[in-house]
């Protein structure tokens, strides 16, 4: 098997590569990188006017099997993934059951080779059942291949749980990956706190619930010297928070969604529940600040909380409506059409955000081209605009704010460990 993509611009921030090259694929693997290539046995892919880069590392995705295959199961969440350029995923535990223990990350893991379409990692959970009470057996689901910890969807309730789960994941050498929520400040709310919030009627959530909670979380990774990954932050204080801590030696990384840095809570307008999510859109500051911290580095990484659900879990009252929206087949559009177009971010910065630094903060060896590396790439188009049809998904959830925005960006190909897993018609 072997492939050589041809005059693509070559975007590998981790060997300082932005330039147009030939890119040649051997049994899986990078062979080289240069000008004019040629190889009589492979196969040719043309990438004139594209870019060429690592394949995309999405951190926070929820593939919802087992337990919930009517959202979403690990065949369409892979479908999807290789669809949006995303070759590695990290699938949160509230699955049901959820993943506590060492045989349900083995079965994540191995379905995800089975189907073959993306490299489908898992967390394990921090706590038990998640709820809170005492630590899952960690050593177990490290074992068994998890590469994080999470209680994803709800909050690590008890402060000195949180304090035990950042001291024993060190001895594993696991990131602890963070939902940071106060639910007693979010008191039943159902989108953020503020003139939408009064305008629609609708019970608002305080910035608060999530700076106050990100506060307590990275004081504690201080603390213990833990590795703590704050996930999807979305306002100001809870960046200030995470940017002090940093300044001052912890180990702490943290990642934003797309919609974080793309929409405000006006989307929730008309109670436009594919708006709703937790945590919630905010405001233009938070807008702001969320872009600020991408490009200073406080934010490490983009990760979309694919999180699709039923129509008929959408098709209600704004309140009842569940939280979450699907993310893997915008979420480089969304990224190039918001951060790069608008000159906030550079191409190569944005590969580093969905890539790069994901991979670090797994510790595995992807995010590169470098030779003898995986051949894990995304081809996509930065030129021509397309419009996006939440029908044309592979995801079994529509549930999509983006339907009908016009993004750049579009995945033509992605190529999986030296085999295309998606190629566009
Ligand atoms: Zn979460």
């Amino acid at each position: 098997m072997r492939l050589l993509i041809k005059n693509g611009h070559i975007i590998d921030p981790k060997n300082g590569v932005d330039e147009v090259r030939d890119l040649l694929i051997a049994d899986g693997v990078i062979l080289s990188a240069g000008k004019n290539l040629a190889d009589e046995d492979a196969q040719v892919l043309d990438a004139s006017g594209k870019i060429v880069a690592p394949g995309l590392i999405d951190l926070h995705v929820h593939f919802r099997e087992p337990g919930y295959e009517y959202k979403e199961d690990i065949e369409t969440g892979s479908k999807a993934a290789a669809k949006g350029g995303v070759t590695t995923v990290v699938c949160m535990p509230n699955t049901k059951p959820v993943i506590d223990n060492g045989a349900l990350v083995q079965y994540v893991m191995n379905r995800g080779r089975e189907i073959g379409l993306t490299n489908v990692l898992t967390c394990g959970c921090i706590s038990k059942g998640q709820q809170s009470g005492e630590l899952s057996e960690i050593g177990e689901l490290k074992a068994a291949g998890a590469v994080g910890i999470s209680d994803d969807g709800r909050p690590v309730l008890s402060p000195s749980l949180m304090k035990k789960a950042l001291e024993y994941a060190q001895m594993f050498d696991m990131p602890i990956l963070s939902h940071s929520e106060d639910l007693d400040l979010v008191d039943g709310g159902s989108m953020n706190e503020g003139y939408m919030s009064t305008y629609l009627g609708l019970r608002g959530i305080p910035k608060s619930a999530e700076s106050v909670a990100v506060s307590r979380d990275v004081l504690l990774a201080e603390e213990t010297g833990g590795r703590l990954h704050v996930c999807h932050v979305s306002t100001k204080n809870a960046i200030e928070a995470i940017r002090n801590a940093k300044k001052r030696g912890a180990k702490i990384t943290a990642e934003t969604a797309p919609h974080y840095f793309s929409l405000t809570d006006r989307a929730c307008d008309g109670f436009n529940t594919n708006a709703k999510m937790n945590p919630p859109l905010r405001d233009d500051e938070d807008v702001q600040a969320v872009i600020t911290a991408l490009a200073d580095g406080t934010i490490d990484a983009i990760a979309t909380d694919h999180a699709p659900h039923h129509f008929d879990e959408k098709e209600l009252e704004f309140d009842q409506a569940l939280n979450g929206i699907v993310g893997l087949e915008t979420s480089l559009g969304v990224g190039v059409t918001y951060l790069v177009k608008t000159g906030k971010l550079t191409l190569s910065q944005l590969i580093e955000k969905m890539s790069v630094n994901p991979a670090s903060i797994l510790g595995i060896d992807k995010g590169t081209l470098g030779e003898g590396k995986p051949a894990d790439i995304v081809i996509f188009d930065c030129e021509n605009p397309y419009k996006v049809c939440v029908h044309e998904f592979e995801s079994k959830g529509k549930n999509s704010p983006y339907d009908g925005f016009e993004l750049y960006g579009k995945v033509k190909t992605t190529i999986l460990g030296g085999k295309i897993v998606y190629q566009e018609d």
